[in-house]
């Protein structure tokens, strides 16, 4: 990504964009979705600018675990770890991909239909 380039979800991570943070660790930072789908839904990222899933590398993947660790650590401290949870990860326009800063969904508290449209 150029200097000259906005992403909204850098600008949450570095602060200058408010966001409801439920956790934040080194790399990763998680926050409630603006416009939730089920009674918790935040979205999970790395504080690394990585726009898709396809410009995962050697290099940058370790933040994917770290996505995971979260979404456990958050499963965990809203309670929905037992009854269950769906993590999801759009990629590009037939996924429905809308923000260009890699974010894995944690949705719960609510039963979920599979397979998603
Ligand atoms: P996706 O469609 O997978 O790219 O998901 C992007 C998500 O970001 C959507 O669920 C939006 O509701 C959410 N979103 C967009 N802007 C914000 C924001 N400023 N704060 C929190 N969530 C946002
Ligand atoms: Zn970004």
């Amino acid at each position: 990504m150029s200097a000259v380039d906005k992403c909204l979800f850098c600008d949450i991570a570095n602060k200058t964009i408010p966001a409801e943070i439920i956790y934040e660790t080194k790399n990763v930072i998680a926050f409630h979705d603006i416009n939730p789908e089920a009674p918790l839904h935040c979205l999970i990222i790395p504080k690394m600018h990585i726009a898709t899933i396809n410009e995962l590398d050697a290099k940058n993947s370790f933040v994917v675990a770290y996505l995971y660790e979260a979404a456990a650590e958050i499963a965990d401290k809203y309670n929905v770890a037992k009854e269950g949870y769906r993590v999801v990860m759009n990629c590009n326009k037939d996924a429905g991909q809308t923000v260009f800063h890699l974010h894995l969904h944690l949705l719960a508290g609510r039963k979920l239909s599979w397979p998603p449209g």
